[in-house]
């Protein structure tokens, strides 16, 4: 067995190994006479990052790292094996002279090591950001909108307008957008906004300047996207919004044909809990799969009415069809306000007000 200096060191060996000081060490493969190499290919990498937390990481030979086991195990001390060896020296070093600080739990830079090929990989915490937005131009969809044989559309969609603006300012590689629910691209988002979150991969930097953030976002849609409420979010929070069923406020705008709105109205007032049941809308039929769903009706207010027109605050449950609830749908959203008020509706506009959890 051919050892290096730094593993004979290690295992006080005095056994069989041969004096040889050429070829690879049959342990270590070489890891540790290169700790000083690896140490500024470290350096080097970590130029391009901001951070101040890290982990060292070892991908072992099997064959290797076992054969080491093997003879720690007959030397019978506590030795540690050339991997744990690698990472406490080169952990330490980083430490006394770049003074990062190693992180067995969430280092914000992993930098691993390969021994199979000697070459490393380095991997950077992810970061998130939440808020809320608001949509205040109708036609710009939530996300990217492909339509077959179309190419993706010109307006860009929400989630571009601001994941975009938040991977820039962090000068992460790239990002994913999540939000909760999604509106109609004829829909504003108005009034609290609706929560999301962006995940911005191998940041740069780990910290904004979240109120030039929300600005960018801004201008860069022409005002049509606003951002509020911007701050840093840990993965449990992530989590939580991704498994959240949060009620809808919208205020939809209605021209009632074929009878009294006042009439209407009193029929209409202090409407509460009305469950209905929604066949997948026609105009979606496409793309999700023909269904029923059940959802609850929570509210039902009266914002404004004159000569035709009636404005509704409707709140409802997360996942309802709320213009087919309005229209019916032809039958397929039972019951629903086009059958209860026996009149002819038609939907001038849709708006959201809130989106909120647990009311
Ligand atoms: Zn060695």
């Amino acid at each position: 067995m051919h050892l290096c200096q730094k593993c004979r060191e290690r295992l006080s060996y005095h056994g069989e190994a041969d004096a040889e000081t050429h070829g690879v060490c049959d342990l270590c493969g070489g890891l540790l006479e290169h700790i000083e190499d690896y140490f500024n290919m470290f350096r080097e990498e970590a130029l391009q990052y901001e951070f101040s937390t890290f982990l060292i990481g070892v991908k072992a030979r099997n064959d290797s790292i076992q054969k080491d086991i093997e003879t720690i195990a007959k030397a019978g001390g506590k030795i540690r094996n050339y991997k744990e060896e690698f990472q406490f020296q080169l952990g330490s070093m980083i430490e006394e002279r770049l003074h990062y600080r190693a992180d067995f739990r969430k280092p914000e830079l992993t930098f691993t090591v390969d021994q199979e090929n000697m070459g490393f990989d380095v991997w950077v915490r992810p970061i998130y950001v939440k808020g809320r937005y608001l949509k205040k131009r109708r036609g710009i969809p939530q996300s990217p909108w492909i339509k077959p044989g179309r190419g993706k559309e010109a307006e860009k969609s929400v989630s571009e307008y601001i994941g975009q603006q938040v991977c820039d300012s962090f000068g992460g590689r790239n990002y994913n957008f999540f939000a909760s629910g999604r509106e109609d691209v004829d829909a504003l988002m108005l009034g609290t906004g609706r929560p999301f979150y962006v995940e911005v991969k191998f940041p740069r930097r780990r910290e904004t300047d979240f109120p030039s953030l929300g600005a960018r976002v801004l201008s860069t849609s022409g005002g049509g996207v606003e951002v509020i409420d911007l701050s840093l979010a840990n993965q449990t929070e992530v989590e939580e919004m991704k498994v959240q069923k949060p009620d809808k406020t919208y205020e939809v705008g209605l021209v009632i044909e074929g009878g009294e709105v006042a009439t209407i109205a009193e029929k209409l007032e202090e409407r509460k809990g009305i469950k209905i049941s929604q066949r997948t809308p026609n105009r979606v039929l496409g793309i999700r799969k023909d269904k029923i769903r059940e959802r609850t009706i929570r509210s039902i207010e009266i914002k404004s009415f004159e000569g035709n027109n009636l404005v509704l605050v409707i709140r409802a449950e997360a996942g309802t069809y709320i213009k087919e609830f309005v229209t019916g749908d032809n039958g397929r959203t039972v019951p629903n306000l086009r059958d209860e008020l026996d009149v002819n509706v038609k939907i001038e506009y849709l708006n959201v007000l809130e989106v909120k959890q647990g009311i």
